[in-house]
C-alpha cells in the first residue's frame, strides 16, 4: 500500500517563537496514524524544530537545497549540512523556486542527486501553469517535468521519492483543481510513471495533491484513487487545520 503523506510548506513565514508555538500546538492534536505527517520550516527553524519534534511522529522538511556538497555557494545549503542536522526530506522543485530562482528541470535533476547520494528522501514538486492547461498542454508540460526532472533516476531510488502535483494557479490563490481534475492528472503521473519504469514502480509511489488544499475539501481530493495525499501551505499555518487535512483521510 502507498504511503498517505500531508505535509506543510511553511514557505518563509514564521519567526522562532512563532516556530516554536506551532510545533507546541501541532504536538497537542491527534493526527490519524496511518499518515505521515510533515513540516517544511525555514532554514533557520530546521535545527529547533528537529529537536523539538524528536519523539514524535512529525518529520521535518527542508524547502530547498544547493546541488553541490560544498563550497563558495553564498547564502546555500547542502543536503550533508541538513542530514548532518537531522533533516531528512527536502521539498525541491516548489514552482515558487522555479518561477522566482528560475530552478530548471535540469538544475532539479543535480539537486535530487545530492540529495539521494545523501540518503534524504525528496517531495518533488511540479505542475502546469494557467497558460498551459488554457492550451491544454498540461499534460505534456507534466510529463517533460518528470522526464527531465526524475526519469535519469533507476527504479530503486524511487524508494527516496514523492511527487507533489501542484497546478501553478491553484498555489496560494484559493483556486482548487476540482477532484476530478486531480484524479485525472494524477492517473497520468502514475500512467507516465508505469511507462517509463513499471506499473508495480507507479502503483508505488506516493502522488501528493497540492494547491489551495483546506480542511473543507480536502476530504473530497484525498478520496481519489491516485491522490495519496497533500502538500499544503496556508493551510498549514494553522494547527487545527493542518491537523483537520490530515484527518481528512
Ligand atoms: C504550496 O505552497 O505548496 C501550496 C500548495 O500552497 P497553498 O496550499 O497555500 O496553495
Amino acid at each position: 500500500m502507498r504511503k498517505q503523506i500531508v505535509a506543510g510548506n511553511w514557505k518563509m513565514n514564521l519567526n522562532a517563537a512563532e516556530s516554536q508555538e506551532l510545533i507546541d500546538a501541532l504536538k497537542a492534536q491527534t493526527f490519524n496514524d496511518g499518515v505521515h505527517v510533515a513540516i517544511a520550516t525555514p532554514y533557520v527553524h530546521l535545527a529547533a524544530a528537529v529537536d523539538q519534534t524528536a519523539g514524535t511522529s512529525i518529520d521535518v522538511a527542508a524547502q530547498n537545497m544547493h546541488q553541490a556538497a560544498s563550497g563558495a555557494y553564498t547564502g546555500e545549503v547542502s543536503a550533508a549540512m541538513l542530514e548532518g542536522i537531522g533533516v531528512k526530506t527536502v521539498i525541491l522543485g516548489h514552482s515558487e523556486r522555479r518561477a522566482y530562482f528560475h530552478e530548471t528541470d535540469a538544475l532539479l535533476a543535480e539537486k535530487v542527486n545530492a540529495a539521494l547520494e545523501n540518503d534524504m528522501h525528496v517531495i518533488f514538486c511540479f505542475g502546469e501553469e494557467l497558460e498551459d492547461r488554457k492550451s491544454e498542454a498540461h499534460f505534456d508540460l507534466v510529463t517533460s517535468q518528470l522526464t527531465n526532472g526524475l526519469f535519469h533516476l533507476n527504479a530503486s531510488q524511487w524508494a527516496n521519492i514523492t511527487l507533489a502535483y501542484e497546478p501553478v494557479w491553484a498555489i496560494g490563490t484559493g483556486e482548487t483543481a476540482s477532484p476530478a481534475q486531480a484524479q485525472e492528472m494524477h492517473a497520468h503521473i502514475r500512467a507516465v510513471l508505469a511507462a517509463k519504469y513499471d506499473d508495480a514502480l507507479a502503483q508505488s509511489v506516493s502522488v501528493l495533491y497540492g494547491g489551495s488544499v483546506k480542511p473543507a475539501n480536502a476530504k473530497e481530493i484525498f478520496a481519489q484513487t491516485d491522490v495519496d495525499g497533500g502538500l499544503i501551505g496556508g493551510a498549514s499555518l494553522k494547527a487545527e487545520d493542518f491537523a483537520a487535512i490530515v484527518n481528512a483521510f
